[in-house]
């Protein structure tokens, strides 16, 4: 074991850490699993299972509508478990955290109601190279209803942006400007606090889709100074089904609604609707409220170990994983940012992703290959898919061992 990770050892106990994780004893064709699909969803800890099971086996209700006793209690779980979030990710006010299905549904929500009250025709949306098709279609779809321009930010070989033509793409035209904090392709970190600035002083707005970043560390969208943060509770450790976006109340407050029925309302008369302040106008429906206090659960949990010493061990584990698939001959990494998360994209010359992928699943490994819904990204580096290795707190050095030892094999099959 490398010398940063034995004294990471010390100081974070991923043994005991896997012992949360029930999923991650059980073996997968006769060998133990090794999950390194985490981009795509993580696993949960005991305490999140457990904390569901006994919220519906002798809480549940359901939120904000009676004056009975569950209900009572419910509405008073869920509202906590907002409040769990507007910390975790630094917001000022509660309010200003509004619950959607996750990501995907965050930004759709954002380009539709953010868009139809501020983006015109002739203005100008920014996103990046490598971005998810979550941060990209719902913005390609509101510029051809609206009449507004595309455009994009271009990344080097390493996979990062480059901020001088960031800069010239700024306007008096630019609305928004929409990037991911992580590239779940590339594993590019974006210095999203300079990217904010720069589009505040041109006068425009920024979403982040904080969908790989929240898992990984710490947030804190005031320090940031972006007006809309996304995250996926399935990729941090909670249900799916549920994730949120942060915004800044005074936008919130402009914006019109995206869904409507029942819960968003102030009044309904046959005639006319009044509508919620926020973030009620934005949750119209009964919401997702046992995946909610699941993601209250997964939020201590997290909080537990540490945004910080959860940052330094995947930092550890993904310089030991670089390390050891940058001596293998023939597997070329794609993303070689300066600043990454832990996650590691690679080609290998003998095989196709998918080919790879199946492969390592025979020794138990859990890998993505495809495109990873960024086909964009895929086309800027020259390769239809990738394969993707993105790890967690709780893998293991030896782990990493596993998957470049199974990857030799792969080459050795197809050479
Ligand atoms: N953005 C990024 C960077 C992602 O990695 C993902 C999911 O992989 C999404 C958006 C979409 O998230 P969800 O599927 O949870 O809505």
């Amino acid at each position: 074991m490398p010398e940063t990770l034995m004294a990471d050892k010390a100081a974070f106990d991923v043994d005991k850490i896997r012992q949360d994780f029930p999923i991650l004893s059980q073996t997968v064709r006769g060998k133990p699993l090794v999950y390194l699909d985490n981009a795509a969803t993580t696993q949960k800890p005991h305490r999140v299972i457990e904390r569901v099971r006994r919220f519906d086996a002798e809480e549940y209700g359901t939120v904000r509508r009676g004056a009975y006793r569950l209900c009572e209690h419910a509405t008073q779980l869920f509202e906590e478990a907002r409040q769990k979030v507007a910390d975790l990710l630094g917001a000022g006010d509660k309010k200003e955290i509004v619950f959607t299905s996750g990501t995907t549904q965050a930004i759709n929500l954002v380009a539709y109601s953010f868009g139809r009250r501020f983006v015109n025709a002739g203005d100008e949306i920014i996103i990046s190279n490598i971005e998810h098709h979550a941060n990209t279609v719902p913005w390609q779809v509101l510029c051809e209803e609206r009449g507004a321009r595309l455009k994009v930010i271009p990344v080097n070989d390493a996979g990062e942006l480059i901020l001088e033509e960031y800069e010239k793409l700024l306007s008096d035209k630019t609305r928004l400007v929409a990037v991911n904090h992580v590239s779940n392709a590339l594993g590019t970190v974006n210095p999203i606090r300079e990217i904010t600035e720069k589009a505040h002083a041109a006068g425009a707005r920024v979403l982040i889709d904080g969908a790989q970043s929240t898992p990984h560390m710490k947030i804190d969208v005031r320090e940031i100074g972006c007006d809309f943060y996304t995250f996926s509770g399935h990729k941090m450790y909670a249900p799916s089904g549920i994730g949120g976006v942060f915004g800044k109340m005074e936008l919130w407050q402009e914006m019109p609604p995206y869904v409507t029925g029942g819960d968003m309302i102030m009044t309904v008369t046959l005639e006319k609707t009044t509508y919620a302040p926020p973030p009620a106008r934005f949750e119209a429906g009964t919401p997702a409220i046992t995946q909610v206090i699941g993601l209250g659960e997964a939020i201590d949990y997290l909080n537990d170990i540490g945004m910080d010493n959860i940052a330094r061990y995947e930092k550890s584990l993904l310089d030991y994983g670089t390390r050891l698939l940058s001596e293998i001959d023939g597997l070329r990494i794609i993303g070689t940012a300066h600043d990454k998360a832990a996650l590691i994209s690679f080609a290998l010359d003998a095989a196709h992703p998918h080919d790879v992928v199946t492969l390592l699943d025979q020794d138990g490994i859990a890998v993505r290959g495809g495109h990873h819904c960024a086909q964009p990204t895929m086309a800027r580096f020259g390769v239809p898919a990738t394969s993707r290795a993105s790890m967690a707190f709780y893998n293991k050095p030896e782990e990493l061992d596993a998957l470049a030892e199974s990857i030799r094999k792969v080459i050795k099959l197809f050479s």
